[in-house]
């Protein structure tokens, strides 16, 4: 039986003994939900489950322990996190002048995955949003990830919990595998549900936007208001232009799109990396991969797969494939297999992305940032 507090600590690079904490999803002990929740209090670092990836929070109120994060993470300090919240009564505490949408959106969604932008108040630290005058915030459903923020009592500052733009976490031990030494503990709940970030919406304007797609839709959110909003835009060829142009992933970061990049700057090109090279590729090309070395093969969507493989010069992958074809199982797969595939020491993952459809926007925008388009050689 696993005993539920371990501790382990890896002796290369870090400094900080990481705890292990295994909780139940549904029902977690209260005894070690109070020993993260004072390990928060006194500025230090929790990873814990959402109901989305892994996040890992910090008391979202103390700009020390903020910094903490963009350390560990090593992310750029201009890419700002998501708060997270117990009860509407801390959201309320955590925005200025929430816009009528804000009070309408956040009890019909909430507890779940989708991120509202207001003004912040000044409970919250100025890092917390890399500088911006506004706030993203959030309440999950999950019960591990409510626990916490309640023990805590303060809001919870959380990015997902990996090292900056790699692929993001649905297991405590992918969260292990990147930050394993570097936080003070991972309250294990167990892997993820959805799998994918939340929607993030931003209310800041005259018509709300979304500013990153995920599991809440645009025509959820327009049901429940009663009026058109704005919809993701996807990535576009200029985007790609710019991919060929360089090759070289740190200069891609920054290549963004206008006026949602420079709002919500996690929106940047490359984001949620494997190690292991990754490039994407639309269906009805696939007869252009040059299977040269151990290639995964990666198929999102419900592309008649024989049809596909037919227009190769070959039956089998060289590695492996995997199928997703529904886009709800995707999403929750699609990390978690990325992750896989990144233990199978391959020469090249190749992600066939799902159709241009509405209900795969966040699939193909998480495929799109994690692999570069798969350059055609003529
Ligand atoms: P992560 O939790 O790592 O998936 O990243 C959170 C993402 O939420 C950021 O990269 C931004 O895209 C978005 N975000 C967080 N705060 C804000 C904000 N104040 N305004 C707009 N977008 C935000
Ligand atoms: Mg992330």
């Amino acid at each position: 039986m696993r005993s539920p507090t371990r501790t382990r600590s890896d002796m290369k690079t870090n400094e900080k003994v990481t705890r292990i904490l295994i909780v139940d999803r549904d029902r977690p002990d209260a005894a070690l939900i109070d020993c993260a929740a004072s390990i928060i209090r006194r500025g230090g670092l929790v990873a814990f489950p959402t109901e989305t990836v892994y996040g890992l929070g910090a008391n979202a109120s103390d700009p020390r322990a903020v910094a903490a994060i963009f350390e560990a993470k090593g992310r750029p300090s201009y890419n700002p996190l998501i708060v997270h919240v117990s009860d509407l009564e801390m959201a309320w505490s955590c925005v200025s002048n929430p816009p009528a949408v804000f009070e309408r959106l956040a009890p019909r969604f909430w507890p779940g995955p989708l991120t509202l932008v207001a003004s912040r108040s000044d409970r919250i630290a100025a890092n917390v949003s890399a500088g911006l005058a506004t706030v993203a915030v959030r309440m999950p459903a999950n019960a591990v990830a409510r626990a916490l923020v309640e023990h805590s009592g303060v809001p919870i500052a959380a990015p997902s919990a990996n090292r900056s733009n790699r692929v993001s976490p649905t297991t405590a031990e992918h969260v292990l595998k990147d930050l394993n030494g570097l936080i003070d503990a991972v309250l294990d709940g167990g892997p993820c549900a959805l799998g994918v970030e939340s929607t993030v919406l931003d209310l800041t304007g005259s018509i709300p936007a979304i500013l990153r797609p995920g599991p809440i839709s645009a025509q959820a959110i327009e049901a429940e208001l009663g009026f058109a909003i704005r919809d993701f835009e996807p990535l576009d060829s200029s985007r790609e232009q710019a991919f060929k142009k360089s090759d070289h992933q740190e200069q891609l970061i920054d290549v963004g799109r206008g006026d949602i990049a420079m709002k919500s700057p996690g929106t940047s090109a490359v984001h949620y990396a494997p190690r292991t090279r990754a490039t994407r590729i639309e269906a009805e090309r696939i007869g252009s991969i040059e299977w040269t070395g151990r290639v995964g093969l990666l198929v999102l969507g419900d592309h008649p797969i024989d049809l596909l493989l037919e227009r190769t010069d070959r039956r089998e992958v060289p590695a492996v494939r995997i199928d997703l074809r529904d886009p709800v199982a995707a999403a929750e797969a699609f990390y978690r297999t990325l992750h896989e595939f990144d233990e199978l020491a391959l020469d090249e993952i190749v992600i066939v992305l799902p159709p241009d459809r509405r209900e795969w926007l966040a699939v193909r925008d998480r495929a799109s940032r994690a692999a570069r388009p798969y350059q055609i050689k003529t």
